[in-house]
């Protein structure tokens, strides 16, 4: 198979493990930079130019787009998909994806837990939003944050109410949740390849962090997660029209909780802590289902 991996750096790690596992399947495999592409979209013969050169007859993308990058990004991936191209990801589920709130709308309607969460932009009624969550202490949100900034814990009412209000200020969205001080700074990503789980890890928080993320010092090993937690992190890829996704759960008293589903979740972390060829699990997915057209998305959200 000829396959792409649209990646802003093939000296990554995951775009270069993804590059070593389809070579090592036999398949001609491109780093393709999307940020550099240009798209033909009018002509009946839709077509995308990289480095002076039209690309043709790949079967299959894997997208690795930048979290700041999603629009134009998901744009390339789109357009491969409109030339028949089949996407590890489709371009409409990476959008979902990216958009938190979105997110967890999604995931709620599933009936998937999650941790007690508010929106709000502007509220006046700051008292209501905390009491929503029932009170300190909470976790507020900037929903467009990653890697963990923009995540505060707040111990008390009234810091809770100074972030909300600074947070005000600033005209962002943010969403308040209330704090699952039983996950102890750990929290689970759960890989999921084509509606099975291939790996999970344990990320556990530097002492006195409550976040979890490797970017923040945190530390990952593999872990076994329990049938609840495997199907919760299924049923979340699913939800989001997800073929490959890293699921991030806590372990809380009424059981997992989801935090956020990625689509492009690193294979660093997870590669090393469990030992599993996640990049070759990926590539294997592919290769069974790239036929042009197949699965287009059916989520309405
Ligand atoms: P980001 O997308 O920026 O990584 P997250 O929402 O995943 O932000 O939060 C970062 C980390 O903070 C999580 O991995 C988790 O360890 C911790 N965390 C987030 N929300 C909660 C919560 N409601 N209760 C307890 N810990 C949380």
């Amino acid at each position: 198979m000829k396959i792409a991996i649209l990646s802003q750096d093939a000296s990554l790690y995951s775009t270069r493990r993804l590059r070593e596992a389809a070579e090592e399947k036999g398949h001609d495999v491109r780093v393709i930079n999307y940020l550099r592409c240009y798209m033909n979209i009018t002509s009946h013969n839709p077509t995308i130019v990289y480095n002076g050169k039209t690309l043709e007859n790949f079967d299959a993308v894997i997208p690795r787009i930048g979290a700041s990058r999603t629009f134009y990004g998901t744009a390339v991936v789109r357009q491969f998909e409109v030339m028949g191209v089949f996407s590890a990801n489709e371009s409409q589920a990476i959008s979902r994806s990216r958009d938190k709130l979105r997110c967890l709308q999604i995931l709620a309607r599933e009936g998937i837990g999650l941790p007690v969460t508010g929106f709000a932009h502007a509220t006046e009624d700051i008292d209501g939003l905390i009491d929503t969550v029932g009170g300190a202490p909470l976790v507020i949100k900037l929903l467009e944050g990653t890697q963990g900034l923009g995540v505060v814990l707040a111990e008390t009412k009234p810091a809770a109410r100074s972030v909300i209000e600074a947070f005000r200020g600033l005209e962002a969205n943010i969403l308040v949740q209330e704090y699952i001080s039983e996950a102890k700074g750990a929290d689970l990503r759960c890989f999921v390849v084509g509606g099975k789980v291939v790996a999970a890890m344990k990320r556990q928080g530097p002492p006195g962090e409550f976040r979890s993320n490797l970017h923040r010092g945190g530390s990952a090993t593999g872990v076994k997660l329990t049938p609840e937690e495997r199907s919760t992190a299924v049923r979340s890829a699913k939800a989001m029209g997800l073929r490959v996704a890293g699921v991030d759960l806590l372990r809380s008293n009424h059981g997992p909780v989801v935090m956020e589903v990625n689509s492009s979740p690193g294979l660093e972390g997870i590669e090393r802590s469990t030992g599993v060829n996640v990049a070759g699990k990926i590539i294997d997915f592919i290769s069974k289902n790239a036929k042009p057209g197949s699965g287009r998305d059916r989520i309405q959200y």
